[in-house]
């Protein structure tokens, strides 16, 4: 469609002329509950000014009708002024007012105002999502961060409705059987930040009072939503706990009052990401709801989530990056503040071990890909920014901050913040605003910092090495660093040796700053070799980290025991040192120098002994990729068996109603192919067997039925008899799964039709659908799609939503065919399209990419 995806430059340019006003925007969703009703009346009413009078410009706006324009009083012609994509404005005036009256789709791909009902009682309910760009497919706009502007909302939605807006309802009108909602106007901010969250939805009410330094009180009304038929699940006052903790956090740290008036968090149905940190009304993936039990680790990433939304009210709301070159400007801070707050505020302490495995494993990943690209990328267009909410922007920028935080200070680093906010409150920014405030607070020069950090790309491998005398004291111990290009990091290196009750314990550590290639630690020299040197110990930069051979064999035999302190009950306590062992042979696995059978043998000896839940759910999904891409294929099922096996052993030995119980039970579900396992499965379903403290719940009810349904001993019968036991938005999700992952030919085939023939099923079933299809176990099952999957590339990028597109073009990849051929496959497909869209070519490559990595570590493993 000619100017859907809005370039760089064309936003440049409108910027230039246009300031706008204010917008006004009525939304009548009143027959929402009507299935038959495809869209919604929407209409627009913008005042602008226009710096060079008599230029032309446009307006954005996504909608299968447009029922009227008018400009200054003047009534264009849709027909000739709208093109599916773009209002034309025409001869503008110094002041112009332009009113769009369009019908707006109902959406159902969690872009725009997705509609969803309710299986568990027929309601229907809500909510907008648009970042980056799809809030004109709500209303006519001029869609781009840097044209900020008050936006008041009306909405009239069915009577019995409750409608939410960014900023407070000033008076609310009922006429029969529906109500109007007329909100305050927002203050200036983006179009991708405005939000509505309209249906019958259920409310826990609070409020949070804070006395300012100036005297004043800031109050601010709080409250949390979900769907009704959640409502008994839904733990509010924990969020509302965090919630409050994090006000107080923030307004200490950054010394700004909040600035948008109240904070609704509203849980939505079949959201496609975490949470949108929308000024005044966070929405937030109501997964987050906990139907069933959940591990600590849960309740740790809901807390970090919240935080790194509320972050974002400051960094992104309250000051804006300019265009999408900069998204990292919020993306990265708010991912580092949440876990810097979720230390401070909350209980949850283990906050930066959990950055160090999870966060930075996928920023390591995003960084070795082809399309890997600096922190301040280059973005193009819409496209390009769509696939930039990346492993790069999140979580490396949040990295190399935590480096930055060490390298400037914490008190400079926030002064510097505090400055920033107060200078452009309203306003937007790039790289170099930022920069400009930190070095005036640090009173250091941040552009060669800068320039090695945030303007490349790619990862940087440490690696000790250590001589030793006779007498086995170190003669040099010195780090190399290698990978493009080479950066100044300021690391710890821990020594590590062996105490009676046999714990690997720190016995000394080193900072300094490793600038080249090879960078000696003096004070090392003399000491006695330790058993385990570890480069970057206390993980204070980015970057692989590599052993030295005899530390290596230290880990072999001792990684479980590696502590940050004494052993107690024979267990050590979580450790940040131990977690960065975990994720340093995770990398030596992927990168090909690890047989992916030592790395399952480290898994099976030591991951029983892991007392960090989030560490241990980390090395399941690990071992779960390694055994099913990177395992030499002729010693599969054996590994696979033996895996199982540890699962099983384990789930046995934990402490009965255990955080760790739950995730060995969900293990062997993802593990169990052998019949007697399946019979435990089984047993632990219908009641026959039963394993002490593990509470069998509707979640875990339905991992097991997916073993089942995936081994080919459940049947349809059975799995429609469960849902109609859980027949909710979860029930109906998982039950979709199992359909699609059972092990038959035509399973595959209704699967595959479903998602890529036709646009039916909204985004969580099409996602659903997809797990269910391509799954490691079924390689045979799937093989025969892997040829079709490169011929309608085009037509799903073409047609599809680019969510939805990039859901099919990541999912059924034919990533379990880990054979020479894919890779040629893939390789002819990218040859011949060298003009297919660059985002889709970059998913292509990507997905490639961890392909050949897999037959390298395949090679690796055979040896
Ligand atoms: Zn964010």
């Amino acid at each position: 469609m000619p100017g859907k995806n809005l370039s760089r430059e064309e936003a440049r340019d409108r910027a230039a002329i246009i300031r706008v006003e204010r917008y006004r925007v009525h939304l009548d969703v009143s027959a929402a509950a009507d299935a038959d009703r495809s869209t919604f009346r929407s209409t627009t009413r913008v005042s602008f000014a226009c710096d060079a009078p008599g230029a032309a410009s446009f307006a954005d706006l996504l909608a299968p009708e447009v029922v009227s324009v008018e400009l200054n009083g003047t009534a264009l012609d849709p027909a000739e002024v709208f093109d599916g994509a773009r209002v034309a404005l025409p001869g503008l005036a110094a002041h112009n007012e332009l009113t769009v009256v369009a019908e707006c789709a109902y959406s159902r791909t969690g872009e725009g105002l997705h509609r969803f009902v309710d299986p568990a009682d027929g309601e229907t309910y809500l909510y907008t999502h648009y970042e980056p760009a799809d809030a004109r497919r709500v209303f006519a706009n001029f869609e781009q961060p840097d044209l900020k502007a008050p936006f008041a909302f009306t909405v009239t939605a069915p009577a019995a409705w409750d409608v939410y807006a960014n900023a407070v309802a000033e008076r609310v009108v009922e006429e029969g059987a529906v109500r109007t909602w007329e909100f305050a106007p927002t203050q200036p901010i983006s179009t991708y930040l405005t939000a509505v969250v309209a249906g019958p939805y259920h409310v826990v009410r609070d409020h949070y009072r804070r006395e300012l330094a100036d005297g004043g009180v800031l109050e601010i009304p709080l409250a949390a939503t979900c769907r009704r038929s959640l409502a008994p699940y839904f733990d509010a006052d924990r969020i509302l706990d965090v919630t409050k903790r994090g006000l107080d956090f923030f307004h200490e740290a950054f010394d700004y009052p909040y600035p948008f008036g109240k904070y609704d968090s509203c849980f939505v149905p079949e959201y496609n990401i975490g949470a949108m940190e929308n000024p005044g009304c966070v929405t937030f993936n109501e997964e987050y709801v906990y139907r069933s039990k959940v591990t600590e680790a849960s309740y740790e990433s809901r807390a970090n989530v919240i935080l790194h939304e509320m972050a974002h009210m400051w960094f992104g709301d309250l000051v804006t990056m300019k265009w999408w070159d900069d998204l990292w400007l919020k993306e990265s801070f708010a991912d580092f503040m949440g876990t810097f707050a979720q230390l401070e505020a909350t209980d949850f302490q283990d906050g930066w071990i959990t950055f160090a495995n999870q966060r930075k494993a996928w920023a390591y990943r995003q960084d070795q890909f082809p399309t890997t690209h600096p922190i301040t990328a280059d973005i193009r267009d819409l496209e390009d920014a769509k696939l930039n909410f990346d492993g790069i922007t999140y979580a490396k920028g949040a990295a190399v901050l935590k480096q930055l935080v060490a390298y400037v200070g914490r008190d400079a680093f926030f002064e510097g913040a505090r400055r920033y906010f107060k200078k452009h409150a309203f306003g937007n920014t790039v790289l170099t605003d930022l920069l400009d405030a930190l070095e005036e607070t640090s009173g250091r020069d941040l552009r060669a910092w800068s320039a090695a950090w945030l303007q490349t790309s790619g990862v940087n491998t440490l690696t000790p090495e250590v001589a030793r005398d006779a007498e086995g004291r170190i003669t040099e111990l010195a780090i190399r660093q290698d990978g493009a290009p080479l950066r100044p990091h300021r690391i710890a290196v821990g020594l590590y040796d062996l105490a009676p009750d046999g714990a690997l314990l720190r016995t000394g550590r080193f900072e300094l700053d490793v600038t080249g290639a090879r960078t000696v630690v003096a004070e090392a020299a003399g000491r006695p070799a330790p058993a385990l040197v570890l480069v970057n110990d206390d993980d204070l930069t980015y970057g692989k980290v590599r052993f030295d051979e005899h530390s290596l064999e230290t880990l072999r035999t001792g990684l479980g025991s590696l502590a940050d302190g004494p052993v107690a009950d024979g267990l050590p306590a979580p450790s940040l040192a131990r977690a960065l062992a975990w994720s340093a042979v995770w990398n030596l696995t992927r990168d090909g120098l690890m047989p992916a059978r030592d790395y399952l043998d480290l898994v099976r000896r030591f991951a029983g002994r892991e007392a960090n839940i989030g560490v241990l759910l980390s090395l399941h999904q690990q071992a779960g990729l390694a055994l099913a891409v990177y395992t030499d294929p002729a010693r599969r099922a054996e590994e696979a068996a033996a895996l199982a096996e540890c699962a099983l052993h384990e789930l046995a030995a934990a402490a009965p109603g255990s955080d760790h119980q739950l995730a060995w039970a969900r293990f062997l579900a993802e593990l169990a192919t052998r019949a007697d396992h399946l019979q435990l499965l089984r047993g632990l379903l219908d009641g026959t067997g039963r394993i002490d403290g593990l509470a069998v719940d509707q979640e875990l009810r339905w991992s097991f039925w997916l073993a089942l349904a995936a081994n080919g001993a459940a049947t349809v019968e059975e799995l429609a008899a469960e849902l109609a036991e859980d027949n909710t938005a979860g029930g109906r999700r998982q039950h979709t799964r199992c359909l699609a992952a059972l092990p038959t030919p035509a399973a595959k085939a209704e699967s595959w039709s479903a998602v890529v023939d036709s646009d039916a099923l909204p985004n969580a079933l099409v996602e659903a659908r997809i797990a269910g299809f391509n799954r490691a176990g079924q390689r045979e099952l799937t093989a025969p799609y892997a040829g079709p999957y490169f011929e309608l590339l085009e037509r799903v990028w073409a047609e599809r939503s680019i969510e939805i597109a990039m859901r099919i073009v990541g999912g059924l990849f034919p990533r379990f065919q880990t054979v020479p051929e894919t890779l040629a496959t893939t390789d002819a497909w990218l040859e011949r399209h060298p003009d297919a869209a660059p985002a889709l070519r970059r998913l292509v490559l990507e997905c490639r990419d961890d392909l050949a990595r897999a037959l390298r570590a395949q090679e690796c493993d055979a040896r």
